[in-house]
């Protein structure tokens, strides 16, 4: 299929000048691919806080709160529908949102006098966000000439009963999307729906667990089958580093989903990997795009790694992370050392993110340094400890890195002058992580940036990227 799913994160649907962004947008997009493409959208951007906090204030019995907070959402959308429909056109408009919006009071009511939010009755109010916008977007294509449709998640994606997280049933969401969607872009119509939200197969309301959009835009896009996924979001893509500690990091133009999940877990979260899931399973692209900025190319995710020079693909930092040193000149080799090691770690639920051994000795890193005290103490009945808080991870992350035997030493290099507590080669090849004091990581990891992205890149443009 030469359609495309876009989906349109909640700042890019925030007021009606994003949504005018959004249609132009998605006006180059039809008439670039000849065809209609399904559009996708969060709740305006701070709605599903604002109807999750109603929710448990109401669940508390604070009846007050209800009436302002609905008045509000109903007060914004209604704005926005004015702003972007003209008054002739809006009539079932604005009755479809009312009737929302009084769905949304009455279950708010509901829960105030039951004094209860369960995961089931929580869906059904955050639903209301997506609803609510994808009305809007509908209404506001429409009026800008686009023969649009508004489609009913809960009619398309079929999940699970796990409330607040559920997952799709891929078999029904197919057989869904095929009844739902599909149709109507054999008809030449353009399909728009609220991330997020889906529904069991009895019907109820379900949510896909926060962020939840993009993940609705990979099983709608691998559902259909659909030739490209865009996320449209505020920033420009995923970075070659930290804009918080490199000064003029440059947006990485392709990566593979293996990268992007290394760099997620690093925070470098633009989406996360695991969402876009169902496209990569299929070789769908995803395309991480400025809904500011459209004629920027932005990230393109695929499966399968770019073909490419570049030595690495991007750095990224954790900054604040504690070193456990363990030591025990008895016990190290004996076999069982290491599992009663971890077992420690387990106990208190913190999670070690890099390892490395010596004869003697074991250090590993930890993110979560609440517990620390205890996890000292019980290492401590059967070795040495040491604790160095205020360390950092540093990671450069790259497929390309397979295939270079010398990078480590390079990078090590390169990172002459630094002292370095522990250095790791991911068993995926894909990183190489060292571990130095927190003070050091911007000098660090400025001083790698300059050497592998040493000439300035202006950004190149979508359409030459096609
Ligand atoms: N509106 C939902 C949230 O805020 C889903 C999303 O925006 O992706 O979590
Ligand atoms: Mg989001």
């Amino acid at each position: 299929m030469n359609n495309v799913v876009m989906k349109f994160g909640g700042t890019s649907v925030a007021d009606a000048d994003a949504i005018r962004r959004l249609v132009e947008i998605v006006r180059g997009e039809a008439r670039r691919t000849g065809a209609p493409p399904v559009v996708v959208v969060s709740a305006m951007s701070k709605v599903t806080d604002a109807v999750l906090r109603m929710a448990s204030e109401a669940a508390t019995g604070q009846r007050e709160t209800i009436t302002a907070g609905v008045d509000e959402l109903r007060q914004r959308h209604l704005t926005v529908a004015e702003a972007l429909v003209p008054a002739a056109q809006r009539g079932p408009l604005v009755e479809q949102l009312e009737q929302q919006i009084s769905e949304l009071r009455a279950m708010l009511t509901a829960l105030s006098i039951l004094r209860e939010a369960s995961p089931r009755s929580l869906d059904g109010v955050a639903s209301a966000g997506e609803l609510l916008s994808s009305r809007v977007v509908a209404g506001a294509l429409a009026a800008s000439g686009f023969d649009a449709v508004w489609v009913d998640a809960r009619r398309a994606i079929v999940t699970d009963d796990q409330y607040t997280v559920a997952a799709p049933l891929t078999a029904e969401t197919e057989a869904a999307l095929a009844r739902e969607v599909t149709p109507h872009l054999a008809a030449g119509r353009l399909p728009v729906l609220g991330g997020y939200v889906g529904a069991t197969k009895e019907g109820v309301a379900t949510t896909l667990g926060r962020g939840g959009s993009d993940y609705s835009a990979a099983i709608i896009g691998a559902g259909i089958d659909v030739a490209e996924i865009q996320i449209w979001t505020d920033v420009d893509g995923m970075l070659t580093a930290d804009p918080r500690v490199v000064d003029t990091p440059r947006v990485v133009s392709h990566l593979s989903f293996g990268e992007a999940s290394e760099l997620a877990y690093f925070g470098a979260k633009v989406l996360h990997p695991s969402t876009i899931l169902p496209a990569v399973a299929k070789d769908i692209p995803v395309r991480i795009l400025n809904s500011r900025k459209p004629q920027v190319a932005g990230t393109m995710i695929t499966a399968t790694p770019p073909r490419n020079e570049r030595p690495i693909t991007a750095l990224a930092c954790k900054r604040n992370v504690t070193v456990v040193e363990v030591t025990s000149t008895r016990m190290l080799m004996a076999h069982g050392f290491l599992r009663r090691l971890f077992e420690v770690f387990e106990r208190y639920r913190t999670a070690v993110d890099v390892v490395t051994t010596s004869e003697v000795s074991v250090s590993v890193t930890i993110d979560d340094n609440r517990r620390i005290g205890d996890i000292a103490h019980d290492l401590r009945e059967f070795a040495e400890v040491a604790i160095e808080p205020e360390m950092a991870l540093l990671c450069a992350v790259g497929e390309n890195l397979r295939s270079d035997p010398a990078f480590a030493i390079r990078m090590l290099a390169g990172l002459d002058g630094i002292a370095l507590r522990m250095v790791s080669q991911a068993a995926s090849r894909r990183n190489v992580t060292v571990v130095l004091r927190d003070a050091d990581v911007a000098l660090a990891m400025s001083q790698l940036h300059d050497a592998w992205f040493a000439q300035p890149e202006t950004p190149k443009p979508l359409e030459a990227v096609r």
